[in-house]
């Protein structure tokens, strides 16, 4: 079957033809029907986070935002059968540690995130395994079709989860969105369907226009600014009661705990580059006496599918709307590469294999 393959980091990837993946009994092959293009795979392909023990080797299959059909399941999975449509979350969990017992795969004590281990090879292929099938697959409702679920595997649930669950957003709350990548795009949609007032800070006007149609109240270009953090408390009159750094820079980051008012929420879903390597200062004195909390944000609990799907079904949430463009398997590789320059607007999905 064909793939696309990191023969060397930073290098374009291979399309290459591999062999058909055969199920253990606990997993099943899924083949891909459409997978998003995120920023964790272009990091995964300049060869980060071996900092902490999650850079990826060569020869490694990237891919973990997908959507497609089960065609193959082992002998000891119950619950799926070929013909399933699923979707699946990137965090593969064991199903067996206490997290995972809770429903809290992102937290799982073994994750395996699909496509960036090289004990999970991804969904830039015609198929793929999922590990422990029957308790990370999550079917997907007749009435989504599979482009739309690509990004909801990764950044969409990432962003929901980070505002609905660790940042506790409420109607009527400022949120400031650092960075409109997907997941900044995902979490303006959502933090304005869910009735809270986006202002987003990004250097590109192209970002800033999108996600001014996906409902930002305010935006502002960080290059035509002094101080971001400073404007957005103007804007606010006070500060954001959450900010969300959906980049991963140093700079963003500090930019989100400064856009801040007294006991807002910083949420922290990007993962740093090699710049950083996961060390960032913070103004710690000032986060103490305004009660400013400081969110981790990783992924999302398999148990808040059902909401999220439910929100969809309702028209209160389109992940439609993140998607930029369409692509073949053999224009992954350019589209990767163009990603140095942080210009992609909305999410690449490849839906040709
Ligand atoms: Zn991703
Ligand atoms: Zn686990």
């Amino acid at each position: 079957m064909r793939a696309a393959v990191i023969e060397e980091h930073g290098e374009p990837l291979e399309i290459e033809d591999v062999e058909y993946p055969e199920p253990r009994p606990d997993q099943v092959i899924v083949e891909t029907e459409a997978c998003g293009v995120c920023r964790s795979d272009w990091h995964a392909w300049q060869g980060d986070w071996s900092w902490i023990g999650a850079g990826v080797p060569e020869g490694q299959i990237l891919g973990h935002e997908p959507a497609g059909i089960v065609s193959e399941v082992g002998d000891d999975v119950e619950t799926l059968e070929a013909g399933d449509r699923v979707a699946v979350p990137f965090h593969l969990g064991d199903g067996t540690c206490p997290h995972c017992r809770e429903g809290r795969a992102n937290n799982c004590d073994s994750v395996l995130p699909l496509g960036l281990s090289e004990y999970s090879q991804g969904a830039f292929a015609e198929a793929f395994a999922v590990r422990e099938a029957d308790f990370n697959c999550v079917k997907l409702p007749e009435e989504v079709d599979f482009t739309e679920m690509a990004g909801l595997g990764c950044r969409f649930m990432t962003a929901y989860h980070a505002l609905a669950d660790r940042a506790n957003l409420r109607p009527g709350d400022w949120v400031a969105v650092h960075g409109c990548g997907g997941v900044g795009l995902s979490a303006i949609h959502i933090a304005q369907a869910l009735g809270a007032h986006p202002i987003v800070i990004d250097v590109l006007d192209a970002k800033l226009e999108r996600a001014a149609e996906l409902g930002a109240v305010e935006t502002i270009n960080g290059a035509d600014v002094d101080s971001a953090p400073r404007e957005v408390k103007e804007r606010t009159g006070g500060g954001a009661d959450v900010s969300i750094d959906a980049l991963g820079i140093a700079e963003t980051c500090q930019n989100s705990v400064n856009s801040l008012g007294t006991r807002g929420s910083h949420v922290q879903v990007g993962l740093t580059t090699g710049e950083e390597q996961g060390q960032i200062d913070l103004p710690v004195d000032v986060m103490t006496m305004q009660e400013i909390d400081f969110h981790g944000s990783f992924g999302m609990p398999l148990v808040r599918y059902e909401e999220l799907f439910r929100l969809i079904a309702q028209g209160t949430l389109e992940p439609s709307k993140i998607i930029g463009e369409t692509l073949s398997l053999d224009e992954l590789p350019e589209t990767l590469s163009s990603m140095d320059d942080y210009e992609t607007v909305g999410i690449p999905v490849v839906t040709e294999f």
